[in-house]
């Protein structure tokens, strides 16, 4: 057939744009389509870190804790003019996770990763080391190091470089049907042009199950949930570049994080919601967040200080728990009714995890496609 993609993607987020990049740089023929801009959804509206997610050690989830440090350290060499590394305080509270928790954590974290460029974690003197932050109480605390990225740039930037190797992106065109036949999949885009491709991704974020569902039109055997995450930016609370990583009374994490040089960054919450579209913070999440910033720094802030607001929505693979405990892992729903029209659905994930999912969604699709010599090659490639 003239024309035939090798593989089509829908959604051109962090996920779609990284595997764009790692299939057309392998040799095959790619065609991205998204909706709106590329990157303007969940993969710009995140808090921007490259981190190994401490927190997810409290869930067991080493697994996902060890890729994620080892990709951090990938990462912020390759994106390195979008990365920086940054040092984390998690201030000690007495009513809160035991300083032995604490310590065990960050052992770990430091260490199931393998090699890192990253500093060890420490104890610090909050009354020596960035005095008169916080209020007194909070005298002792942990000090570790994670990496800050632009998150939109790093979908740009995978974009631009498939491009280079030949890639078909096209932005404002949503996927409206698509057909599986012998050969392969038709696919409509909005503006009426019929597309043929081999393999058929799906990686549409938080409209995953909405497009299996209306446009693909199989079964999907993975229910998820979809919890929204809100952030607040506010003028910098302190002039340190130092983020700190605050435990709220119900156990949850919130990030203030130095934010374009003038200022905090501050999320998130977790809501569940029925739509993955427009998400915008509710005011009982602006509280949320206000109120565990005053309960901790000397600087209060109210409703007045918000000079920004964005909100994202998480596609969480729903396994009935507290939001807080849902893996954060990505899962593959490879769905075959032929060798020549493989269908796959990409569940959940972070952009930390993006390079190493693309990595492997090509092997998981490596049976249904056209053979190369190219071997996996995007861990040493600079964007
Ligand atoms: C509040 C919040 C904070 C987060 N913070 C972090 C963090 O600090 N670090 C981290 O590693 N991860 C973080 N994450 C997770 C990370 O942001 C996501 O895992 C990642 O952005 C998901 O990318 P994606 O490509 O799957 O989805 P998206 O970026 O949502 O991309 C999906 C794309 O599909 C397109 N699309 C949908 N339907 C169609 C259609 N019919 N036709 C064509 N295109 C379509 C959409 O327009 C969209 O661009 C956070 C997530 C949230 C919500």
């Amino acid at each position: 057939m003239k024309n035939k993609f090798d593989i089509f993607i829908i959604g051109g987020g962090i996920n779609g744009a990284g595997i764009a990049r790692d299939a057309a740089g392998r040799g095959f023929k790619v065609y991205l389509a998204d909706k709106n801009k590329v990157g303007s959804a969940t993969s710009s509206w995140s808090s921007k870190l490259i981190h190994g997610g401490l927190r997810y050690l409290e869930n067991y989830e080493f697994k996902l804790v060890r890729e994620s440090l080892k990709e951090r350290e990938i990462i912020s060499k390759i994106a390195s003019n979008i990365t920086k590394p940054m040092p984390f305080i998690i201030p000690y509270s007495k009513k809160l996770r035991s300083k032995w928790i604490i310590r065990i954590g960050l052992f770990l974290y430091d260490n199931i990763g393998g090699k890192t460029s990253f500093p060890k974690s420490k104890k610090i003197d909050l009354n020596k080391k960035y005095k008169g932050i916080l209020k007194e109480k909070f005298s002792d605390g942990f000090k570790y190091y994670d990496a800050q990225i632009d998150d939109k740039k790093l979908v740009e930037m995978n974009i631009e470089d498939a491009k280079k190797l030949g890639a078909t992106i096209v932005e404002n065109n949503k996927v409206i049907e698509v057909k599986r036949n012998d050969f392969g999949w038709e696919i409509t885009l909005e503006n009426g042009d019929l597309i043929n491709s081999n393999a058929l991704i799906n990686a549409s974020g938080p409209w995953i199950n909405e497009i299996i569902n209306n446009v693909i039109r199989v079964k999907t055997k993975k229910p998820i949930r979809l919890v929204r995450g809100s952030h607040i930016i506010t003028k910098k609370l302190y002039e340190e570049e130092v983020a700190f990583t605050l435990q709220s009374d119900d156990n949850r994490i919130v990030f203030v994080i130095p934010y374009k040089n003038k200022y905090s960054l501050i999320g998130t919450t977790e809501v569940d919601v029925i739509k993955p579209d427009n998400p915008v913070i509710s005011d009982e999440e602006q509280k949320y967040l206000i109120d565990v910033v005053n309960n901790y720094f000397f600087t209060q802030i109210s409703k007045g200080d918000i000079v920004e607001t964005y909100s994202g929505i998480r596609p969480l693979i729903e396994d009935y728990k507290e939001a807080s405990k849902v893996t954060r892992d990505y899962i593959f729903d490879l769905n075959i009714q032929n060798k020549n029209s493989p269908l796959l659905n990409i569940y959940g994930g972070k952009l930390t995890t993006y390079r190493k999912l693309s990595e492997k969604v090509i092997e998981k699709l490596s049976p249904y496609l056209p053979t190369t010599k190219v071997k996996n090659w995007t861990a040493s490639k600079p964007l």
